[in-house]
């Protein structure tokens, strides 16, 4: 028998759930008893259904719209707990009201226990008794469902990482989450009933002018049509005064009817999301290393400043600067001290501008600043002037003192260019002009340049069809043993024939050479002419001439160096012993560890090696005595300063003592006086090389000298 009273009663809501009164009783007598208390035709009737069997009931409460249960425990089999348990997860939002019988009073106040509301005694319980109590068993149960729900609403909101208010329809604030607490500096209890204008002040982030909430316009509004949301982007101030940038949203409330009841208000702080992104574009924007801008940058900068000057007409200036020599001090110092030099040189270059001029770093070690408004062109001169004058006083590197200096070429906007591209580009031809005037000075743009930076590009065109035209030669200065005059070996120079300019030095284009990359062939080409004419002389009886050939960075570390070095040995048949490679002290220096293994296989070959320009480099003592060298030559700065500067005296003895102290030859370059060498003498140097002895020749003036002695005055030597 199954769902029998489905529709026995009178259809009255029982609030404040709606849906009716389940009845599970299985004795027919009881339940109609029950039906009749229960369903009594009264005002205060409730709508019953009945089933008479646990099974039926716990489908019954599936398929929903149950308010109460009301259990019969004399239902058989009822009184294990285990049925009851199914009772409960069926349906376990729906409290269940326990009948029993004195002698099951137990069992009813185990089924409470165990999750049932209540229980009555069925003698106890007339009619009016137990419609009170199911009315009663609903009404607690719906408040505590209710307020289950409002504590895990509580428990979500506080959750979240945004504020949430809500307002009445008059915007008074009536409820705020942690985060909200946290964000206005205002408690839930000091903030329910107020303005929320008064707890959430709102200010426009650039102007710090107050920003309505936007609550009163959205609750004006027609909700459904704008979709019941506004957004605002402003800054909120604290209680306190602290300011976050926030993202507010805020949604109408309403109810089921439509009716606006209030607003809820969503607030994101974004000052930490735009924090992040203002440090993704700065970090974009800047050079890690000296966080000054970089180069998209200051282009930028210098782009807005000069349509800037175009409409005020004003002037501003770009200067280029390029650290002399740096190259030399990152290779024989290290990396980390070059590093921190660059960030002493950026300190002080920044330091010497106004605020609203830009200090880049382009790279390496090439800055770049714009001075945005300068009132004559002058202005710009007298920076640079205090730039060098700032860079030159020693750095105070880990403990070392380190002396450096700058070349600084400038342009002029809008006497120089027109436009940012340009006015870079003359820029740093003026720094490339600087830096040929000797380092540590500034140039400014001139025309004549732009005609110098042509004709250097047209050099460069030319350089590429000189080798395949045989345009190169060689000429050889002798080296001079100073006690006997004698010859000791010839020294290879490139010249360059060029078909319109004549005899070329290479000054004027072994930079272009090393530039464009084409140093590598012509010194392969070198080193096979050079060694040719040895082998010539010595085919034509003048004895093996030891020759000497300058071998250039990118020569050096070239992958094939060593191999073309042994197939040109070998084509030529030139002993090993009567090659020398001059290498300058920078260059070996440059790499120090590399430079030990290449000179380590060349000597494994047999071929002599020589320090050039000594003195012009950053030598490391320790490598010095490492390095596998035969010879030591004595740049010809310090040669030519013997007679003229009293230091120069000490540094070229000193320079000879070094060399002796390493057990190597030590040569002195560019003598080209008596009173030089006699200095050189008197301090034990015993070779030289220079114009007092001979200039560079071509190959068939050179080979006259062999055999002679040479070491009086110049006027003896044959001209080039
Ligand atoms: P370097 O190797 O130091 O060569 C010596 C330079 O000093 C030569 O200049 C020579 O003519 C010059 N010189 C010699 N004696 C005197 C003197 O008494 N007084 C003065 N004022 N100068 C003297 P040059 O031939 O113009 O060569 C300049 C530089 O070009 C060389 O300096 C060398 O570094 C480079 N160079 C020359 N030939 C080659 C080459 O075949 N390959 C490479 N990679 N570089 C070369
Ligand atoms: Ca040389
Ligand atoms: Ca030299």
């Amino acid at each position: 028998m199954t769902n029998l009273g489905r529709e026995f009663a009178e259809p009255t809501p029982l609030e404040p759930g709606e849906g009716s009164v389940l009845l599970i009783a299985a004795d027919v007598d009881e339940a109609a008893i029950l039906l009749g208390k229960l369903g009594a035709v009264t005002e205060e009737s409730l709508r019953v259904e009945w089933v008479t069997s646990l099974q039926d009931g716990v489908e019954r409460l599936r398929d929903g719209g149950v308010a109460a249960t009301v259990l019969d425990l004399s239902l058989p089999g009822s009184e294990t707990n285990e049925s009851l348990d199914t009772l409960f997860r069926a349906a376990s939002d729906v409290p269940i009201l326990i009948l029993s019988e004195t002698s099951t009073e137990a069992a009813a106040r185990q089924a409470v226990r165990n999750g049932a509301h209540n229980y009555l005694l069925k003698e106890e319980a007339d009619g009016s008794e137990l419609r009170r109590a199911v009315r009663r068993m609903v009404y607690r149960h719906a408040a505590e469902t209710v307020a289950i729900k409002i504590e895990i609403a509580n428990a979500i909101l506080d959750s979240i990482g945004e504020a949430v208010l809500t307002t009445d329809k008059l915007g008074g604030v009536t409820y705020l989450n942690l985060f909200a607490e946290k964000m206005t500096g205002w408690s839930r209890k000091e903030a329910t009933g107020r303005p929320v204008g008064e707890v959430l002040r709102l200010v426009d982030s650039a102007t710090g002018e107050a920003v309505d909430n936007g609550v009163a316009k959205v609750m004006q509004g027609d909700w459904k049509r704008n979709a019941e949301v506004s957004t605002l982007h402003c800054t909120l101030v604290r209680r306190d005064g602290v300011e976050f940038g926030i993202e507010c949203r805020v949604t109408i409330v309403t109810d089921r009817t439509g009716r606006q009841n209030g607003a809820v208000m969503a607030i994101r702080d974004v000052s930490k999301a735009l924090a992040v992104s203002l440090e993704a574009s700065r970090v974009a924007q800047h050079d890690v290393l000296t966080n000054l801008p970089n180069r998209a940058l200051f282009y930028d900068r210098l782009r807005q400043a000069v349509s800037l000057a175009e409409r005020q007409h004003k002037q501003l200036s770009v200067l280029f600067i390029d650290l002399d020599q740096f190259k030399r001090i990152n290779d024989s110092l290290g990396h980390a001290v070059g590093d921190k030099l660059l960030q002493s040189v950026s300190a002080r270059l920044t330091a010497c501008v106004r605020r609203t001029d830009t200090v880049c770093r382009l790279g390496g070690d090439e800055f770049v600043i714009l001075l945005s408004q300068i009132e004559h062109a002058e202005d710009a001169e007298v920076c640079a002037r205090k730039l060098l004058r700032a860079i030159a006083s020693p750095h105070n590197i880990d403990n070392r003192s380190l002396d450096v200096s700058v070349s600084i070429g400038g342009s002029v906007y809008p006497d120089d260019a027109p436009d940012a591209e340009a006015l870079m580009m003359h820029a740093d031809a003026a720094m490339y002009e600087a830096k040929l005037h000797g380092r540590n000075g500034y140039e400014f743009f001139r025309s004549d340049m732009r005609v110098r930076i042509a004709s250097r590009l047209l050099l460069e065109r030319d350089l590429r069809y000189a080798l395949g035209g045989h345009q190169f030669l060689l000429h050889y200065q002798p080296k001079v043993n100073l006690d006997t005059g004698r010859i000791t070996g010839m020294e290879a120079l490139i010249r360059w024939q060029h078909p319109e300019h004549g005899l070329l030095l290479p000054e004027s284009f072994i930079s272009i050479a090393e530039e464009c990359g084409l140093i590598v062939s012509i010194g392969q080409w070198v080193l096979l002419e050079a060694c040719h004419q040895s082998r010539a002389w010595n085919d034509a009886g003048l004895g093996a001439m030891p020759i000497a050939v300058n071998v250039s960075a990118a020569e050096f570390r070239a992958k094939d160096f060593l191999s073309c070095v042994r197939a040109v040995l070998i084509a030529t048949g030139v002993e090993p012993g009567n090659l020398e490679l001059e290498i300058t002290e920078t260059v070996l220096m440059e790499d120090a560890e590399s430079t030990l293994i290449t000179l380590q296989n060349l000597k494994a070959m047999g071929v002599q090696i020589a320090i050039d320009d000594f003195g012009t480099g950053y030598s490391s003592f320790s490598y010095l005595q490492r390095f596998p060298v035969d010879t030591m030559k004595v740049d010809r700065s310090f040669v030519q300063e013997v007679t003229s500067d009293p230091d120069g005296i000490n540094l070229v003895s000193a320079m000879i003592g070094i060399g002796k102290s390493l057990k190597q030859h030590v040569i002195a370059e560019g003598v080209e006086n008596q009173s030089q060498l006699d200095y050189l003498q008197q301090h034990g140097c015993t070779e030289a090389q220079g114009f007092l002895f001979s200039p560079p020749l071509p190959a068939e003036l050179a080979e006259r000298l062999f055999g002679t002695v040479l070491g009086r005055p110049a006027s003896a030597a044959l001209p080039v």
